[in-house]
C-alpha cells in the first residue's frame, strides 16, 4: 500500500513537472526576446594604430535589413559602390538582431554593453540619447521601409514614419520618396533603413524567389538613392545580418554575423578588409560627422581596425566562471547518482540501461529538423510541436529504458533514466544565466550556442516528464491487473556472476 502510495505521487510529481517545465520554457523564451540584460564589458578588440576617416560634409548610411554577403555581391549598384570605394567585411556582434545591433552602429557601444539583447518588436525608450551618435548631428534624418521601431530607438532628429500600429496609408511605395528626398537634403545625416529582404526572408526563406526579387529591388533603391545624393557624399552601405536557409537569424554562427560594408566617396581610400566590429564603424560614421562616442566605445580609428581584423574570441561574450562551475558541479553529481543507479544491473546490462534517450533525441532533433541555434524559428514556438516531433525517437527510447529498467525498482530506474537529463538542463539554465525565472522574471538569458540548446532541451525536460509518468501508471495497471503479470517481489536483479 505504502508504496502504491509513493508511486502515485511520482506520477503526480512527474505530471506537474509536465506543466511546469513546459511554462517555465515559455518564461525562457518571453525573456530571451523581451528583456533586457544587466550592462556588461566592452569586447576587446585587437590594438592597432591608423588613421579615421575625415569629417565630410554629408554622410549618407543605407542598412539593407538581413541582406548578407553573398546576397550584396548580387546587387550591382551596392557592388559599384564597393569599387570605388572600401569593400570590407563587417562582423556586426552577437547577438544578430536588428534593433541591437543598430544600438551599436549608432551608440559605438556592443550589443553586450548596451544590454539590449533581442527588445523585439518594441521601441528602446529613452532613445539612445545624446551620447549616440544621430541626437549630436542637428537636423538628422531617418527614413524606414517598415519596422519603425529600429529607428525611433535611435535618436535622429527626424524619423519617419511615425510609430504606431500601422504603417501610415500609402507608406508601401511614398517611404521611397521620403527616402530620396532625405538623401538628397541638405541635412548632414540622412539614413535609409531598407527593410524588404529581411522581410521576405522570415516568410519564405532565402533560397526563395522572393529573397531574390526584394535583394533586386532593394538595389534598385539604392541606385536612386546613390543618384539622388549630394555631389561629394560619403556613402556608408550595410547589412546587420544575413539569414538562415530556411529564414531566420540571431545566433553567433559567422555566417550570419559577418556581413559586407561599403564605403565610398571623396576622401575614402579603394580597397578591401575586414572584418572590423560594428563598434568600429560606429566609429567611422561618428569620425565622418566631427561627433564622439562614449568614452567605453571600443570601435577603433576606421584604418587601425583594417590593420587588425576582429575574430571570434574578439567579439563574442564570454560565459561567466561561477555560472559555469556550477553548471559542471550538478553535471558531476548528476553522473555520479546515475553511476550508482546502473550498479545493480549485472554486466553488460550496465551500459543498456545508461540515459541513452537523451543524447538519441538531440541527435534525432538535428538529423529531422536542425541543430538549435538562435537563428531557428523553431526554438520560440510556445508549444514547440516541430522540435517534439523531431525528437520523438529519443522519448520512445525512454519509455523502452524505463520499462525494463522499472523491474529492478522504480526509484533507480527514474535516477538511471532522468538524473543526467535534469540536472544536464538545470545545468545549461544556470549557464544562460535564467535561473531565477524559476521563481520570478529575469534579465534575457542570451548567450551564444546555450540558450537556443536551452529552449530545446527544457521541452525535452517537460516531455520526458510525461513519458515517465506514462510509462509508471500503464506498469502499475499492467501489474495490477492480470494474472500473468510477475508478482512485485524482485526490486533488483541478481547480481552477475
Ligand atoms: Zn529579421
Amino acid at each position: 500500500m505504502i508504496r502504491d502510495a509513493a508511486r502515485a505521487a511520482i506520477v503526480g510529481v512527474l505530471a506537474l513537472g509536465f506543466y511546469a517545465i513546459a511554462d517555465l520554457r515559455r518564461d525562457v523564451i518571453a525573456a530571451v526576446v523581451g528583456n533586457d540584460a544587466a550592462p556588461a564589458a566592452a569586447p576587446r578588440l585587437p590594438a592597432a594604430t591608423g588613421a579615421g576617416l575625415t569629417p565630410t560634409a554629408h554622410l549618407r548610411v543605407v542598412l539593407v535589413d538581413g541582406a548578407g554577403a553573398d546576397t550584396a555581391h548580387t546587387m550591382p549598384a551596392w557592388n559599384a559602390l564597393c569599387a570605388r570605394g572600401l569593400d570590407l567585411t563587417l562582423d556586426v556582434g552577437f547577438p544578430t538582431v536588428s534593433l541591437p545591433v543598430q544600438l551599436a552602429l549608432w551608440g559605438g557601444r556592443s550589443q553586450q554593453q548596451t544590454g539590449v539583447l533581442f527588445h523585439s518588436g518594441k521601441v528602446v525608450t529613452p532613445a539612445l540619447g545624446g551620447s549616440g551618435i544621430p541626437a549630436q548631428v542637428p537636423g538628422s534624418i531617418a527614413i524606414a521601409e517598415s519596422h519603425p521601431y529600429i529607428a525611433h530607438s535611435l535618436g535622429f532628429a527626424d524619423t519617419r514614419p511615425p510609430l504606431g500600429k500601422k504603417l501610415p496609408d500609402g507608406w508601401a511605395t511614398r517611404w521611397i520618396d521620403d527616402a530620396r528626398a532625405a538623401v538628397a537634403s541638405p541635412a548632414r545625416l540622412a539614413f535609409v533603413h531598407v527593410l524588404r529582404v529581411d522581410t521576405a526572408g522570415h516568410k519564405f526563406g532565402k533560397r526563395s524567389g522572393s529573397w531574390r526579387s526584394a535583394a533586386a529591388t532593394a538595389d534598385v533603391i539604392l541606385g536612386q538613392l546613390i543618384a539622388a545624393g549630394p555631389p561629394g557624399a560619403r556613402w556608408i552601405v550595410l547589412a546587420d545580418h544575413d539569414h538562415i536557409d530556411g529564414g531566420g537569424h540571431g545566433g553567433e554562427q559567422r555566417a550570419i554575423r559577418i556581413v559586407r560594408t561599403c564605403i565610398a566617396g571623396p576622401d575614402v581610400r579603394t580597397g578591401r578588409g575586414g572584418p572590423i566590429h560594428i563598434t568600429d564603424l560606429s566609429r567611422a560614421i561618428a569620425d565622418s560627422l566631427g561627433v564622439t562616442l562614449p568614452t567605453d566605445s571600443p570601435g577603433r580609428p576606421l584604418e587601425a581596425a583594417i590593420a587588425a581584423p576582429v575574430d571570434d574570441a574578439d567579439v563574442l561574450p564570454t560565459l561567466p566562471g561561477g555560472r559555469v562551475a556550477l553548471a559542471w558541479a550538478l553535471v558531476v553529481l548528476a553522473v555520479a547518482a546515475t553511476l550508482w543507479a546502473v550498479w545493480c544491473y549485472p554486466g553488460w546490462r550496465k551500459l543498456l540501461v545508461a540515459p541513452w534517450w537523451w543524447p538519441v533525441a538531440m541527435l534525432s532533433l538535428c538529423a529531422f529538423a536542425e541543430a538549435p541555434t538562435l537563428s531557428t524559428p523553431m526554438i520560440y514556438k510556445p508549444r514547440g510541436l516541430d522540435m517534439a516531433q523531431a525528437f520523438a525517437p529519443g522519448l520512445a527510447v525512454l519509455a523502452v529504458s524505463l520499462t525494463i529498467t522499472l523491474r529492478s525498482g522504480w526509484t533507480r530506474a527514474l535516477v538511471t533514466q532522468l538524473a543526467v537529463p535534469a540536472m544536464g538542463t538545470l545545468a545549461v539554465l544556470i549557464v544562460c544565466g535564467g535561473t531565477s525565472l524559476i521563481w520570478g522574471d529575469a534579465p534575457c538569458p542570451v548567450v551564444p550556442f546555450w540558450t537556443a540548446w536551452l529552449a530545446a532541451l527544457l521541452l525535452m525536460a517537460s516531455a520526458a516528464a510525461a513519458v515517465a509518468a506514462l510509462v509508471l501508471l500503464a506498469t502499475a495497471v499492467l501489474s495490477a491487473s492480470g494474472p500473468s503479470a510477475p508478482p512485485e517481489t524482485h526490486h533488483t536483479e541478481p547480481a552477475a556472476p
